[in-house]
């Protein structure tokens, strides 16, 4: 049994794209500069943002956090969102959610030019995924692939069970692991509620699950020798955990991420690595 140690995994990935951008200096005498839009302060997500600014710094890519008032208006925030996209110092823009609820956030996501979207959120990204062209990957799924890739076990023909449809995590996730020739199964709350759930876990050489549900899956339900990433992150009396049930699962597996320490700080890499594949289209 390993336990996948996304810290780790993120340092190396890291160092990878340190040189990386080392190399585009050399050659472009510029590095990429993201531009990430933040409405209000908010504690939830300034974790995040710590560690995309620590990452940024430590590869040699320019950060800035454009913070907004929390009153800012619709019209203003996509003004500012079409003057970055004209902007060719900047390379790469986000909107930190959550945003205030008069904020329509997929309707100003859209607005960012498709070139510079590193979070691969956008409309056309998106599509450019489901028709298999090279794009920018939605972070938190590319980070679950990273994951997958680190224990060198063959994807093809593999039983793949997804826990969670979201659009940026379990949607984007079934698509790349489709492109790896695995069998994929998305499950959601229609699945838990058909009372299905536990027979799909039960098949799944690879289980993901993204939910936000602590203790959802139990670990006498998953396969021996099975694959396990948990992208959940729930607090439970003033501890982070998982979706999974780590003590239960960890005995069974073959390899598992934990929570904290595992998806988690490799999804910040990600975002720098679509920080520089967003730089290099502006190239
Ligand atoms: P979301 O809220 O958009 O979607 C939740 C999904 O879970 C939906 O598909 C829903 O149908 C499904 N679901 C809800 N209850 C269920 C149940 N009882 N049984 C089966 N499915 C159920 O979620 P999201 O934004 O994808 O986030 C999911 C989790 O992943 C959250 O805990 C979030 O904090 C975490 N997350 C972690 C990272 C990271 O980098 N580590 C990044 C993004 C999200």
């Amino acid at each position: 049994m390993e336990i996948l140690d996304g810290r780790k995994l993120a340092l190396k990935l890291k160092d990878g794209l340190k040189t990386e951008v080392a190399g585009l200096k050399a050659k472009y005498g510029a590095v990429p500069k993201i531009v990430n839009i933040m409405i209000g302060e908010n504690p939830d997500s300034s974790a995040y943002m710590n560690s995309q600014r620590k990452a940024a710094e430590y590869i040699g890519i320019d950060y800035e956090l454009m913070a907004l008032p929390l009153d800012v208006s619709q019209e203003h925030l996509c003004k500012l969102i079409l003057g970055l996209n004209d902007d060719d110092s900047v390379t790469g823009v986000m909107i930190t959610k959550p945003v205030p609820k008069h904020i329509n956030f997929s309707g100003a996501a859209n607005l960012i030019d498709a070139y510079k979207d590193i979070e691969g959120i956008n409309a056309s990204n998106i599509g450019d995924l489901l028709l298999g062209n090279q794009t920018l990957i939605p972070c938190t799924a590319a980070s679950v692939m990273e994951h997958l890739r680190s224990t060198g076990v063959a994807l093809k023909g593999k039983e793949v069970v997804i826990i969670g449809d979201s659009q940026i995590v379990g949607k984007p996730l079934a698509l790349l692991l489709l492109r790896e020739l695995a069998t994929v199964t998305v499950c959601h709350i229609g699945t838990s509620q058909a009372g299905k759930l536990v027979e799909h876990i039960e098949r799944a050489d690879i289980l993901i699950v993204a939910v936000g549900k602590a203790g959802l899956v139990k670990g006498e339900w998953i396969k021996s020798g099975a694959i396990v990433i948990d992208v959940g992150i729930n607090e439970v009396n003033g501890k982070i955990v998982g979706d999974v049930d780590f003590e239960g699962a960890v005995t069974r597996v073959a390899f598992i991420t934990p929570v904290p320490g595992g998806v988690g700080p490799v999804t910040s890499v990600m975002l720098m690595r679509n920080s520089i594949g967003a730089f290099l289209k502006s190239r």
